[in-house]
Order: structure tokens, then sequence, then C-alpha cells
């Protein structure tokens, strides 16, 4: 990707100074308005993807930078030492919005799977009876929930887990879109130390793995079979994302525990579940506070209390072309990915969703490749259709120009 000397030496800067704990695309943004934003050069790009789904209003939303100016020049943070005059309200709100009962509001989307945790250990002793130290709280294979300790000892990826042991013991995964399996687990030896099984209803890092329908309701059947908890982990997936305010909506299931993030910083629990927790037993500085309460509530009211975001969803399957360079488009409302290669050829490597990365920005939309020959696609849900018309037929454009294989049936994909 060509990119000018300024920008250039804007990375290197940030390279000689920051942790290289990521790998961006070499493009340097300074501006976000709605879908699009800009780079140092003043060139503009359609945002695709969302930064992983927390930009689903687009970005600068007038009505929420209203809400945060406003709140920041009356009281930002109190601590929970005290209480404030918004955590209340926006407990309220954001419950009865869900049609959830309870509120425990985190930082981010890592944080409340860790709280999740907790929470399903504790009811686990308290109300299944389960051996004091014994509690086990099974994932999905292909997980990924984010990077503290707990999360990365749940993962089967090695590039998470490598060099960072010893990880935590009380967790273990089954193979995902496989009721079957879990099943095997809560009957198997120790089966009834499980607490909780928690799920991605659609697999966002592992590269929008979708399950098959009914999957999360056999799920949910099973859990209440055994007593445990289900725990959904929508931080990416939730808030009007694929097509439904839940992405767990489709199978027409509720959890127990419900962990959102990204677009909204929060978590909460369904009528089924308790209060195990008590005071003293896990908090944070800055949940709850009277500025996160005030932004939350304006994100959320902001558009989808309105203008029905979910029909901005596109409804899609998985579709898959023999012989292309793409194997393979899948995923449901607005995250999407393609798979490259698998179709024989030479387009599997590494280095080649990363070229056709840049390919596609230097045309218009930026994304990124996850698991080296995947590339998701999660524009803003604001997006409108004759936007996702210009965005499509530029991802055709480029990968016509990148393998002169013209691509003009994935326009099919998205209709
Ligand atoms: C990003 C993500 C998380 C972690 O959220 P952070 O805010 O980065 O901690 C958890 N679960 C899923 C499905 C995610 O995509």
């Amino acid at each position: 990707m060509n990119i000018s000397s300024t920008q250039d030496a804007v990375i290197k800067r940030e390279e000689q100074y920051g942790s290289h704990n990521y790998h961006p695309l070499p493009v340097v943004l300074k501006k976000g308005e709605g879908v699009h934003v800009w780079d140092l050069d003043g060139k503009r790009y359609y945002d695709f993807l969302s930064a992983y789904s927390a930009v689903n209003q687009g970005h600068c939303h007038p009505k929420i930078i209203a809400a945060l100016v406003e709140q920041a020049q009356t009281l930002t943070l109190t601590s929970r030492a005290f209480h404030n005059n918004l955590l209340g309200e926006y407990a309220k709100f954001i419950t009865e919005f869900f049609g959830f009962d309870r509120l425990l509001p985190m930082n981010t989307g890592v944080e409340g799977g860790e709280t999740a945790i907790k929470l399903a250990r504790r009811w686990g002793y308290d109300a299944k009876g389960i051996t004091p130290g014994k509690a086990r709280v099974v994932f999905a294979k292909g997980n990924f929930w984010g990077r503290t300790i707990a999360a990365i000892s749940t993962s089967d990826d090695s590039s998470s887990t490598g060099g960072f042991g010893p990880l935590c013991p009380g967790f273990n995964n089954v193979p995902y879109d496989d009721s079957e399996a879990l099943k095997a687990e809560l009957e198997g030896p120790g089966g009834e130390d499980i607490c909780a099984f928690f799920v991605e209803p659609i697999q966002g890092e592992a590269g929008v793995v979708v399950p098959s329908d009914g999957y999360l309701r056999r799920v949910k059947d099973l859990c209440e079979k055994h007593k445990i908890l289900f725990i959904c982990d929508e931080v990416q997936t939730g808030l009007a994302r694929c097509g439904t305010m839940l992405a767990s909506d489709h199978d027409g299931v509720k959890p127990d525990l419900l962990v959102l993030g990204k677009a909204l910083f929060a978590y909460f629990r369904s009528p089924q579940c308790w209060d195990p927790t008590r005071p003293g037993e896990h908090g944070s500085t800055y949940g709850g506070i009277p500025l996160a309460c005030k932004v939350a509530t304006a994100a959320l009211e902001a558009w989808w209390r309105t203008p029905k975001p979910a029909a901005n969803s596109y409804e899609q399957a998985s579709t898959n072309w023999p012989g292309s360079p793409i194997s393979l488009a899948r995923g449901r409302g607005l995250l999407n990915a393609i798979v490259i290669g698998g179709n024989g050829g030479n387009y599997s490597e590494e280095g080649v969703a990363w070229q056709l990365c840049e390919r596609i920005a230097e045309n218009g939309p930026l994304a990124k490749p996850t698991h080296g020959n995947i590339i998701r696609f999660a524009p803003p849900l604001i997006i409108t259709a004759p936007q996702i018309d210009d965005c499509v037929r530029i991802i055709e454009r480029s990968i016509d120009s990148l393998w002169d294989t013209p691509m003009n049936f994935l326009s099919y994909y998205f209709y």
C-alpha cells in the first residue's frame, strides 16, 4: 500500500514508542463522521470494521457527543463509594430495553466476561451446591472474549496463550455448533461440577462463524435440563449487528447472563439468575460512573429506539463459489466475512488476505484480516443500501484486479 511520507513518519513514531501488540493496516486516521473516516492526507474511506462493532452508531454521532459534552461539564466520576443520580436511571432503562432484570456495569467486554464467570461460579456453589473450588465453566472451541489471563485460559488459539502460562484451571472447551458435545460433557465424569456454558451466538474473531439454526435453542435446553447457566457473549454480535437486537434472538432464546460491550459497556443477567454478589466482592472504579451512564443511555436512545436499525441489517446465508479465490462468504446482518483460499490454487497463504485488504482500502473500504485468510466486513449499522452497493462493487473490483478473476457474483451474496 502506498502511503505518504507524513503517514509513514507517524506510523514509525508509534512503532518506536508504542508496544507492538497490534499489527494495523498502514493508514493513519484522524477524523470520522458517520460511516466514513479520513486519513492524515485527507483521503476518505468507508469504515468496514466499525472498531470491531464498537461504533455501530457511526463515528461521532451528534447525539452521543452532545450527551458526552454535557455530562463531562456536570459530573464525570464519583466511584461507587457514593450513589450518583444516573446509575439507577440507566439500569432501569437498559434492563427494560432488553427485558432483563439487573445490570452490573463494567468497562470492557473482557471484564464483562470475567464478571460472568465469577457470578456463575458463585451461583454454582450457592444455588447448585457444587463442592467448593470445583466449579467448571465450559466454553466453545474457537472462542474469543479478550486477552486477560482468564480469557486466554479458555482459548484454544496458541497465538493467544503461547508464552503466557500458567493458565487458570476450571475451564474446558467443547466444539462449537455441536450441542451433542456439550451434552456429552454434561453427562460425562465431573459433569455435576459444571456451572455454566459460555458461548458467542456467532463467533466473531474466529472469522464470523455462524452456527446451524437452532444450535442456541438446543444449548439452552441442555442448560436448563442440567441446571447450568447459559452465558451469551454478545459483545460483538449484539445491538442489532446481526439483524436482530441480540443475535440470540435469532434462535428465540434468552441467556441467563448476557455480556454486552463494544458499542455499549454493560453486562446483565436475566430473572432466572438471582443476585449472587454481595458488597465488596466485585467492582470497578469506572463501572457505572455518571459519564458512562449518560453516554450509554444516549448511545442506545440515539437511534436504536427510533429508526429500527435491525431492518438495516441484511440477511444472508453462507455461499460458496467453487474454483474462485473466495471460497466462502458467510455472516448474518452486517457481520460478514469472506474466506480466501480453500478451493485449490495459491490463495490461502497468510499474506493474501492482507494484500487484498490493502487493495480494498486503496479503493475505499477499510477492513482487516482475521485468522490469516478471513476478511471481516462490519460497517457501521447506519450504512445505506447505495453505500453497501458501492462498497461491494469496490471489493469485487479489488479482487478482480488482484487475481484477474471476475467477482461480480459476490453481489449475489448480499441480495
Ligand atoms: C472484543 C470482544 C470481547 C472483549 O471486549 P473488550 O472490550 O476488547 O475487552 C469479548 N467478546 C467478544 C465476542 C468480542 O468480540
